[in-house]
C-alpha cells in the first residue's frame, strides 16, 4: 500500500471524456448510416466493456456523433438517477 491509486470504475472513462471534446461533432452522421439499434446502444452505454475495443459496435460509437451522444446521455442519466436515489 505504498501508493494510493484512484482507480475509476471503468478504464474507458478517459476515452469517453476525450470523445466528449471531439467526437460529439467530429463524426456527423445525419442519416444514421450503419448505426446499431437503440437497444444495442443502450447496452453499450450500460456496459461498454462488454463489447470490447475490437467490437464493431465500439468502433461505430466512437466514430459516430449521434450514437456517441446517445451513449453519453444514457451514461449521464444513469449517474443522475443514482445521485437522486440517495
Ligand atoms: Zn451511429
Amino acid at each position: 500500500m505504498a501508493k494510493k491509486e484512484k482507480s475509476g470504475d471503468a478504464p474507458l472513462d478517459p476515452l469517453f471524456r476525450e470523445m466528449e471534446q471531439t467526437g460529439l461533432h467530429a463524426y456527423p452522421n445525419p442519416t444514421r448510416q450503419g448505426c446499431p439499434e437503440d437497444k444495442v446502444l443502450e447496452k453499450f452505454a450500460a456496459d461498454p466493456l462488454a463489447f470490447g475495443v475490437g467490437d464493431p459496435t465500439f468502433e461505430h460509437v466512437t466514430h459516430c456523433s449521434p450514437c456517441f451522444q446517445f451513449v453519453q446521455e444514457r451514461r449521464r442519466g444513469k449517474q443522475q438517477s443514482h445521485l437522486k436515489g440517495r
